[in-house]
């Protein structure tokens, strides 16, 4: 088998631990062998020019057995509670073992909104895209403290493929206690087969998955689907596999996972969400100057826009308008309609003086840019 990463030399990598790895069941307490093994394998793949974001759950079954509280279901603010005593040991857990492989760990509390609001939306994703610039590792979960039901991903399986998306990885890997996806429950049904690839999710592969549920967590194979789901349609490919000791490497030897493949590419999927389902919701005028270099494949500076019509708020869509007064493209905006009127035609350096912040230096960045043409280079 090939290595699940050797298509690209810098593959966004994002890895989802469930709390049943993490944590040993009634006492609660840290797996640090585990976690060892995990970050060893994971400062390995960064060795190697990948790319690395960790979604780890663990805060509520951390917290729970700090508390004292009993087993078995928790009322909504009890596991809240749960998560702030919690997240605290799990951060610094992780903080603890990366810094051992000489990684400088992020932790990254995201709520529903952060990944479905798009002004929130940029903000996440800029954040993240930094701590990736600058080495570091972001380790994320949900703000459960602060999600309650109707704001909530509800398990890490969906969170995590809503930052897959979000981000545009390359590979999302859900490390839990199945070792992957079986036509029945093999518990019950000796003769479940294993599904080693899944090209397409359909109603049969849904119905593989109804009813199966792990101890500790919430997601149960039927997450995992939904995460698929949404995760190959934005171009990421997902792999569920057992997360024993030294899981990554195994499975980069080729251990037993299920793979879903991406039923397109990242930047692909993101151009056409750009281009095809948000309503522009203004225009920017731009020169010709700026049109030659956004068909280099650069971002549209403020320097570039000749007039701003509409009233869109930042992270909005926006129509982009040659000098011929052609649709060039759509692009979210860094700028709300009236701080892109103070600094059109202006120079990047001269924003924070204008505007009296320091926003994006660019009105819209080659990212959130899909052009009607193709790019030259
Ligand atoms: N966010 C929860 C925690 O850290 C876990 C959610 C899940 O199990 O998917 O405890």
């Amino acid at each position: 088998m090939t290595d699940l990463f050797a298509h690209s030399a810098s593959s966004l990598v994002l890895v989802k631990i469930g709390s049943a790895l993490l944590i040993d069941g009634p006492g609660g307490t840290m797996r640090q062998n585990w976690l060892d093994g995990m970050c060893a394998d994971f400062a390995e793949l960064t060795r190697q020019g990948h790319r690395l974001v960790i979604v780890s759950s663990g805060a509520i079954a951390l917290g729970r057995s700090a508390l004292g509280l009993r087993p078995g279901a928790l009322r909504l603010e009890e596991s809240q509670a749960a998560a702030a005593v919690g997240q605290v040991k799990l951060a610094q857990a992780w903080a603890e073992a990366l810094a051992r492989q000489k990684l400088v760990a992020a932790q990254v509390l995201l709520t529903l909104d952060d990944t479905e609001e798009r002004r929130r939306y940029l903000n996440a994703r800029a954040t993240l895209s930094t701590l990736l610039e600058l080495g570091a590792v972001a380790v994320i979960n949900e703000n459960d403290t602060v999600a309650t039901a109707e704001i909530r991903y509800g398990d890490n399986d969906r969170l995590a493929a809503r930052v897959a998306s979000m981000m545009g990885a390359d590979v999302l890997i859900l490390f839990s206690d199945v070792d992957g996806l079986y036509s029945a429950n093999p518990h019950r049904e000796p003769d479940a087969r294993f599904i080693d690839v899944v090209a397409q999710i359909t109603p049969e592969i849904e119905a593989m998955a109804a009813g199966s549920v792990s101890g500790l967590g919430r997601g149960g194979m039927a997450s995992k689907i939904a995460a698929a789901r949404i995760a190959t349609a934005a171009g990421c490919q997902v792999v569920i596999a057992k997360g024993q000791d030294r899981a990554l490497e195994k499975l980069r030897a080729g251990g037993r996972h299920t793979r879903f493949l991406a039923t397109t590419s990242p930047s692909a999927a993101r151009k056409r969400w750009i281009a095809g389902s948000l309503k522009p919701q203004g225009t920017l005028y731009i020169d010709a100057g700026a049109l030659a270099a956004l068909l280099a494949g650069k971002s549209l500076l403020p320097a570039g826009v000749r007039a701003v019509e509409g009233d869109f708020a930042r992270g909005d869509a926006v129509c982009i308008l040659g000098p011929d007064g052609r649709e060039a493209g759509r692009g979210l905006s860094a700028y709300g309609a009236e701080d892109a009127r103070a600094i059109i035609g202006r120079h990047t350096d001269e924003i924070p003086e204008i505007l009296g912040y320091r926003g994006r230096d660019v009105m819209v960045h080659r990212d959130d840019l899909a052009l009607n043409v193709q790019v030259t280079t």
